[in-house]
């Protein structure tokens, strides 16, 4: 890693200010899911275990710059008191100003300090240097940023603070994300393989030329984003979702794949609703059936038989977006298998990354999560550092 890491600092006795990703959902005025919670709390009990007085800071929603108790980060402090190695957690009621700061002066060696929500104060997204510089002013010039999935954005708490502390590391998810990630785009183990799926083929174009320019051997297409290539190449998608704007984007990626001897696969068959009658018509036909009044909603089991196939000698896969409308019961069999597939990869020794939240969901859905050698807590964050892009918060931390 070229970066600095937590693991460079001298942590003992100093005030860190270390950003975190607490997005989380909550439930009747709890935690709900607490995976990103438990994704860095490693990095937490590292530094409190090494006498550090650690200062946590994170976004939780979109408050837009106005505090509101929806968004509170408060349930939290309550989750990470039933934690077994932290001692103290305290709440400051405001990320910035006299309490916080009075606050952090008071922390003892291995207590923790949880600051309300970031975006409470719409310089947070601004990058705006005041704000950043009060928010390092918080600690002993010791920054760690923990939180990848915001890595693609430069806020006050990801890129500004840097600029007004001595050190800024990654910490120890971070430098997992940053080692997992940047291994599969410098020196992918072949044959490389990618999924991609979802709903939007413009959000994944970037990442789509990028596995175009790195010559992955194969790429899959499901979800709707499949509707857009088919149509593109004069397909009949019915009432499928379609990007009709993209059409002719699709048939460029088609022609540039094949140009660099990259095989993009699509679906062969999948499971359409009528769109007059949705509830009783659920069947599974042969793409090239599909008419005026068709929906599809899932890849078919024939495709699920595929793509398995497809990734059957794979080396490394990467994997973002689901097959379908996963969500809605009845439609998450084709991203399940793909799931079960990428697993069984994995266990034969294949590196597979898993990121987005509908695909992460899924493969805990299918039971296997603890297969996938890789789950990234990375959405957009994921797409843009596959993609080849410079995350501004990687960017900011110091070389090592
Ligand atoms: P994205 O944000 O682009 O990754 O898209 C994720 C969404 O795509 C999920 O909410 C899925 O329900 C949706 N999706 C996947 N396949 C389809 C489909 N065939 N038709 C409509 N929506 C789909």
């Amino acid at each position: 890693m070229k970066k600095l890491s937590i693991r460079d600092l001298d942590l003992k006795g100093k005030r860190v200010f270390m950003r975190v990703d607490f997005n989380v959902p909550m439930k009747e005025g709890k935690v709900g899911d607490d995976s990103r919670i438990r994704a860095t709390l490693p990095t937490i009990q590292y530094a409190l275990e090494r006498g550090a007085r650690v200062i946590l800071a994170s976004h939780l929603g979109r408050p837009k710059g106005e505090r509101n108790k929806k968004y509170s980060l408060l349930p939290v402090q309550d989750y990470l008191a039933g934690v077994d190695f932290i001692n103290s957690v305290e709440f400051a009621d405001d990320c910035v100003g006299d309490e916080a700061r009075s606050m952090s002066e008071v922390l003892e060696d291995g207590e923790v300090l949880l600051l309300e929500n970031l975006r409470f104060h719409k310089e947070e997204e601004e990058n705006d240097e005041g704000f950043a510089k009060q928010l390092a002013e918080l600690c002993d010039g010791l920054y760690v940023n923990d939180a990848f999935g915001t890595a693609h954005r430069a806020h006050a708490s990801t890129a500004g603070i840097t600029r007004h502390v001595e050190k800024s590391a990654a910490g120890l998810l971070m430098e997992k994300e940053l080692e997992y990630l940047g291994r599969v785009l410098e020196s992918p183990e072949r044959p490389f393989v990618a999924i991609l799926g979802g709903a939007k083929v413009s959000d994944k174009i970037p990442v789509i030329n990028s596995f175009i320019s790195r010559r992955v051997d194969k790429i899959l297409i499901g979800g709707a984003m499949a509707y857009t290539f088919f149509k593109a190449a004069g397909f009949n998608t019915g009432k499928s979702l379609v990007e009709d704007e993209m059409m002719d984007t699709a048939r460029e990626i088609r022609k540039r794949a094949e140009a660099e001897g990259v095989r993009l696969v699509l679906p062969t068959d999948h499971q359409v609703v009528d769109s007059y009658d949705p509830l009783n018509s659920r069947k599974t036909i042969p793409v090239e059936f599909t008419n005026q009044g068709l929906v599809g909603l899932d890849i078919g089991r024939e495709t699920v038989a595929l793509f398995s196939k497809e990734v059957e000698d794979a080396k490394t896969i990467i994997w973002n977006g689901p097959m379908g409308v996963f969500e809605e019961k009845g439609f998450e069999e084709g991203t399940v298998g793909v799931a079960r597939a990428v697993a069984a990869a994995a266990e034969r020794g294949a590196t597979v990354i898993v990121g987005g939240g509908d695909s992460v969901s899924a493969v805990q859905q299918a039971g296997v999560a603890d297969k996938i050698t890789h789950i990234s807590t990375g959405g957009g964050a994921t797409l843009e550092f596959l993609a080849g892009d410079e995350l501004p918060g990687v960017a900011a931390l110091n070389d090592k």
